[in-house]
């Protein structure tokens, strides 16, 4: 089966978003038996990547499967590069990211950006960048147990597309999401977990960081560790 058959076998067999219940189970985030480093994905894979996550797109077509579909003016798939190797999920679209129809456009996208670019020296354009749901919710509401379960098919998918190295859950949504846990960002912060064999970083999400910026230095020591974990230079220490 290609990757993209196996995408949308992947999409149809959650077809009807209720499998993603027991993803409300808790787990322990910590992931012990993860490696110092993460290997690369094989080329042929890395081919498919594009390809897999437009059929993700196209799957969702102009969803209508949950509230929100009422509300938003554009769906935010995410955005970035199909083989990135480190994946930003955040939790879901503002007032910027509706009406531009990208992820992380407006003040919190900006220092995300800042993280990305001055912190860790990577083009933003390098890594991929989605969050747990893909439409506004109204007065930026938090997004409701039922609004996530609906989304949560496609970012699974989205991540079986990339096969980033390493996940980073921004803030408590994409955090919890990803790590399948109810633990609040507080603890789970900088413990390094896994989701199917992907190793996730929890971190502060840039919204709480414009509000709390001593939580800044938390956030670069995260970074830091993602950079160290695939292997990669890490700005201010010696090669
Ligand atoms: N906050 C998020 O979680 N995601 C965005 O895309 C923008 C702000």
């Amino acid at each position: 089966m290609s990757e993209r058959d196996d995408v949308l076998a992947d999409l149809l067999a959650h077809g009807r978003f209720l499998g993603g219940l027991s993803s409300l189970g808790v787990r322990p985030p910590e992931a012990p038996g993860l490696p110092a480093t993460v290997a690369a994905p094989a080329p042929d894979r890395a081919d498919d990547s594009a390809a897999a996550l437009a059929a993700v797109r196209e799957e969702m077509g102009d969803c209508r499967r949950c509230r929100l579909a009422s509300g938003r003016r554009t769906i935010v798939f995410g955005q970035g590069n199909p083989r990135a190797e480190i994946m930003f999920v955040g939790e879901a679209p503002g007032a910027d990211e509706d009406e531009q129809g990208l992820a992380f456009v407006g003040r919190a996208g900006q220092l995300l950006t800042d993280i990305i670019e001055k912190g860790m020296r990577l083009p933003r354009s390098e890594v991929f960048i989605a969050n747990v749901i893909k439409c506004r919710p109204p007065q930026n509401r938090n997004p409701e147990p039922d609004e996530i379960l609906a989304c949560q098919p496609f970012l699974d998918a989205q991540i079986r597309a990339i096969r980033p190295r390493v996940l980073v859950g921004l803030g408590k949504f994409g955090a919890q999401w990803l790590l399948r846990t109810a633990e609040p960002i507080s603890r789970l912060r900088g413990r390094l977990g896994e989701r199917e064999g992907i190793p996730v970083m929890p971190t502060y999400h840039p919204a709480y960081l414009l509000r709390n910026p001593a939580g800044k230095k938390d956030v670069w020591e995260d970074m830091k560790a993602v950079l160290r974990l695939l292997g990669r230079r890490v700005p201010g220490e010696a090669d």
